[in-house]
């Protein structure tokens, strides 16, 4: 048995955040907490939801090797600290959620980790979700529909593409791929 480093991804609105929360209810996993320059939205927490940075400070975490991946997406930066993760590793299983590209890059830092890409059961139906949501959350709605179909566009490097139908069959799929995984 192997401890894993897991990468959830997906477009926005496709249900990722709900996912991870199922998982992390079984008490077996280490989420990791990313770093951001967005400015915190209602109800968000320092180090619960992100850790909330300048981008100064940001850009010195960079320069100091301090991240294990990071990408500019939606006007910010988001990155994924490299010491929580790597100290974790050694205790469990780590998630992280977060967007393609800086999944791609923990890929070629760590080709070991296993990439599940999770996905609407279709584009028209993510866009309904989009819609309903509203606009408080990243950019307008074609900007938003842009970044959806980019995130699609790289489903193929994924180890695994799981569509959320249902959640619970969702979540059920992503537990067994992670059992298989890890050889239990
Ligand atoms: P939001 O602003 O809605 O919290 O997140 C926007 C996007 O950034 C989501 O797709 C989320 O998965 C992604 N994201 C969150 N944390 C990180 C991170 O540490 N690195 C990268 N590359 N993307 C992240």
């Amino acid at each position: 048995m192997r401890n894993l480093l897991i990468v959830l991804s997906g477009p926005s609105g496709v249900g990722k955040g709900t996912i991870v929360g199922e998982l992390l209810k079984s008490g077996k996993y280490f989420l990791s907490v990313s770093c951001t320059t967005r400015t915190p939205r209602d109800g968000e927490r320092e180090g619960v939801h992100y850790f909330f940075l300048t981008k100064e400070r940001f850009e010195k975490l960079i320069k100091e090797g301090g991240l294990l991946e990071y990408s500019n997406h939606f006007e910010n930066y988001y990155g994924t600290p490299k010491a929580f993760v790597e100290s974790k590793l050694k205790e469990g299983d780590v998630i992280l959620e977060i967007e393609v590209d800086g999944a791609l890059q923990v890929k070629r830092a760590h080709p070991e980790a296993l990439l599940i890409m999770i996905v609407p059961p279709s584009e028209e139906e993510l866009k309904r979700r989009l819609e309903k949501r509203g606009l408080e959350k990243n950019g307008n709605a074609e900007e938003r529909v842009k970044r959806m179909r980019y995130e699609l566009s790289k489903k193929e490097m994924y180890d695994y593409v799981v569509v959320n139908d249902d959640l619970q069959r969702a979540v059920d799929e992503v537990k067994q791929i992670i059992k298989k995984e890890k050889g239990d």
